[in-house]
């Protein structure tokens, strides 16, 4: 395929209209001000699934609360994953925070610029990899993403699926051909860049690209049903009853949730599965379940959260208990007061909760 969609493309003058766009029009985002790989690596984790706008905030928090990889590494997960709260997809954190913890042990502290040693750390895959050792380090290492992919589909016309796992190392294997050896940080941001902001999923701004010269796709008119991408299934409804169960004293029963598998070791409200259909079941269930002795009382609202893979419908109900802290005995509950719920890490769906209690 390379020799193929090379065949007629001119790098040098690519590289030239690409670099001189970017440089006249990036975006002055915070982690573009220097090249510290620490923060080049929290910002492309942060920015996985997740819109720029939406990554600034958490970002400059994140930064000022970790500033260096002996920060992060030493600070308490529950702290970390406090300072994640309502980014979603929490195994970023937690892994993040073990492979800065790696870097402190085994690289004293400095980012490994090696690919092998970089992605062998926790959470990092091939386009991390890439995108940490070009942007920090300046190496002519491709960093190809979803955003990438697009962009490349159309400029050479790829028909591939771009969800199929080979599809990305066929897109790398170009990038390592078209990569500026000079400027090679500034390249990728540059294609990344260009998807973000005018080669767009949806009606990309050709006129205003700075390399529609090159661009295949636009020369056929066919932009629009580029790239080629396999439907995803669609999620899964998960239906639960959640409680929020307060006692005479205002305080709020939480649970932390299991170290492992979804949204591990966030905080929530207890949440009984769907198919326990009445309150009498669900107070069976919670007595069962948790040893709480409990009265369920109305439904005071829903909440609804769609992950990439399921969907929580969950109807919240009111609950009151009589017993004391020390009656409760399964470790995974507390009883705390409303303001001491800030302290811990709760997913969206149950932040959503809190107007409840
Ligand atoms: S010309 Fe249009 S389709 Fe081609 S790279 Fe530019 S914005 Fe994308």
């Amino acid at each position: 395929m390379l020799s193929r969609v090379l065949r007629k493309f001119n790098i040098f003058q690519f590289q030239t209209d690409l670099l001189e766009w970017y440089g006249q029009n990036k975006r002055d985002l915070p982690w573009r001000q220097d090249q510290n790989p620490y923060k080049v690596w929290v910002s492309e984790i942060m920015l996985q699934q997740t819109q720029v706008d939406t990554v600034i905030p958490y970002f400059y928090r994140f930064m000022e609360q970790f500033p260096t990889v002996y920060d992060l590494a030493s600070a308490d997960e529950q702290e970390v994953l406090k300072a994640w709260e309502g980014l979603g997809y929490y195994s970023r954190a937690r892994n993040l925070q073990n492979a800065v913890r790696e870097v402190v042990s085994e690289y004293n502290g400095k980012v490994p610029d090696q690919p092998k040693q970089l992605g062998e750390l926790k959470g990092i895959g091939p386009y991390t990899r890439g995108a940490i050792l070009s942007i920090a380090f300046n190496q002519p290492e491709p960093a190809v993403d979803g955003n990438v992919m697009r962009v490349l589909s159309r400029i050479f016309n790829i028909h591939d699926d771009i969800s199929v796992g080979r599809t990305r190392k066929s897109f790398e294997e170009i990038v390592r051909a078209i990569i500026s050896e000079e400027d090679p940080s500034s390249f990728n941001q540059a294609l990344m860049e260009l998807g973000a902001l005018i080669c767009t999923p949806k009606s990309p701004m050709c006129m205003f690209c700075p390399v529609m010269e090159h661009c295949e796709a636009y020369e056929e008119g066919i932009q629009e049903q580029l790239p080629v991408k396999a439907k995803k299934a669609k999620q899964k409804k998960k239906p639960y009853k959640s409680v929020i169960i307060k006692n005479e004293k205002g305080e709020v029963i939480i649970e932390k949730r299991p170290e492992t598998g979804l949204l591990a070791n966030l905080w929530q409200f207890p949440m009984i599965p769907g198919q326990i259909k009445t309150n009498e079941e669900a107070e069976q269930w919670l007595n069962k379940e948790y040893g709480l002795d409990i009265t369920v009382d109305k439904k005071v609202g829903d909440v609804r959260h769609v992950f990439s893979h399921i969907i929580w419908e969950i109807d919240v109900y009111e609950a009151m208990t009589y017993q004391s802290v020390k009656e409760i005995k399964d470790q995974r509950l507390r009883m705390v007061s409303r303001e001491e719920i800030d302290k811990f890490p709760f997913p969206v769906s149950h932040q959503k909760m809190m107007q409840y209690i």
